[in-house]
């Protein structure tokens, strides 16, 4: 494929921070080396309206601290439609965009992928390359996505103020973060916590067995040496199980199994983290990640490179058929998006190794957070 010349960066789905250190440094390298960058704003949204803006070194200056997305971000269902596709695309054509930079997670590279698909393309020039930018880090073939390391850092500063009125009052918090489909925030932040449970989709547990886990793991804290009571349960929100049942159902199981208790005393308490997981200034590693991804997503389309999502230290074996080494930077992959899509779904299906790794890794480490 032919060299890129005027290149479109979008961000798209939920905005994740260090997405504004993918757009800076792409458009940092791509204009240093002859391209022309042009901002999309509100993702495919803005793409139909065809909300242009020029991006040069100059408008990206002091944008690698900000949280969010300074193009914004939106959703776009009509984007399923081809008609719509079409529109999107003689907007590209009109502009004369013969690249595009999608920072975004896995409908947003789908929505890339579509986008470039050649049969719905005809003759039209397209070259496209996918940042995964997700908080959640739920998508395949990438190592982390934009997002995740700053959203972990939010649970961890949240839980460490929440760990110092549950030690204080001998309580039992249960946290909500987010996470529709896809644990990994849960867990590696219960990790990182030190928490004494962690609830999340992969696992499959029915509710009874959810609601009597935390059950026995309040009890057996309580008996515990005073400021060594306390019990931190992070829930993901992808957990059937809705919190304000999930608390009434254990609170009830803690008064039948502690008769005389003081019911202010067990009973316990929640508390929903919400969109502050999303937003705040991205950690150094996320800028680092968003200014490393995007260097390599605007060299692939540079080099005439497309299809591609850029990964970052991908955690499995990937076949030289769907993956190259980025000549650019030893961290970095280029993977064929249709390859990462397919993974992803698995992933969020539980089929992959890496989904049962996950799982099964945390199951073993589940005796070990009551310790
Ligand atoms: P997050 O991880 O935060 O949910 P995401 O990129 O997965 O981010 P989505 O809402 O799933 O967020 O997708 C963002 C946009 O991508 C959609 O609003 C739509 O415009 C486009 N998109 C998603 N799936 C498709 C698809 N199958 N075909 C075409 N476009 C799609």
């Amino acid at each position: 494929m032919a060299t890129a010349k005027r290149i479109g960066v979008l961000t798209s789905g939920g905005d994740a921070p260090g997405m504004n250190a993918a757009i800076r440094a792409a458009t940092i390298v791509g204009s240093a080396r002859g391209a022309e960058i042009i901002g999309i704003e509100r993702g495919y949204r803005g793409l139909l309206e065809d909300a242009i803006v020029s991006l040069t070194p100059g408008d990206v200056a002091g944008i690698l601290r900000e949280g969010g997305t300074i193009l914004g971000s939106a959703r776009c269902p009509e984007f399923h439609q081809r008609e719509v596709r079409d529109r999107a695309r003689a907007v590209l054509a009109n502009r004369g965009i013969d690249g595009l930079i999608v920072i975004g997670g896995n409908g947003s590279l789908t929505g890339a992928l579509r986008l470039a698909d050649p049969e719905e393309l005809g003759g039209q020039r397209l070259a496209i390359s996918g940042i995964p930018a997700s908080i959640d880090n739920d998508l395949g073939l990438t190592g982390l996505s934009i997002g995740v390391d700053t959203a972990t850092n939010t649970i961890v500063e949240a839980c460490d103020k929440i760990a110092d009125t549950a030690t204080a009052h001998d309580r039992t918090f249960i946290v909500e973060v987010m996470g529709r489909d896809c644990g990994y925030l849960a867990m590696a932040s219960a990790i990182a916590v030190g928490a004494n449970l962690a609830l999340f989709p992969e696992a499959g547990k029915p509710e009874a067995e959810i609601v009597e886990e935390i059950v026995e793991t309040v009890l057996t804290l309580r008996n515990r040496p005073r400021r060594n009571r306390r019990v931190i349960i992070i829930k993901a929100e992808g957990v059937s199980i809705a919190i304000d049942r999930l608390k009434a159902q254990v609170d009830a199981r803690l008064r039948d199994k502690v008769p005389g208790a003081d019911p202010s005393g067990i009973e316990t308490r929640v508390t929903v983290l919400g969109h502050v997981v999303r937003g705040g200034r991205p950690s150094a590693f996320d800028r680092l990640l968003g200014s490393r991804l995007g260097n390599v997503a605007v060299r692939a389309l540079l080099a005439g490179i497309s299809h591609r999502m850029v990964a970052w230290m991908p955690p499995v074996e990937l076949a030289p058929e769907i993956a190259v080494r980025s000549p650019a930077d030893p961290y970095c992959w280029l993977v064929d998006l249709v390859a990462v899509l397919a993974e992803t779904d698995n992933l969020l299906k539980g089929k992959t190794s890496l989904a049962r790794w996950r799982a099964g890794a945390f199951s073993e480490l589940e005796d070990a957070l009551l310790l």
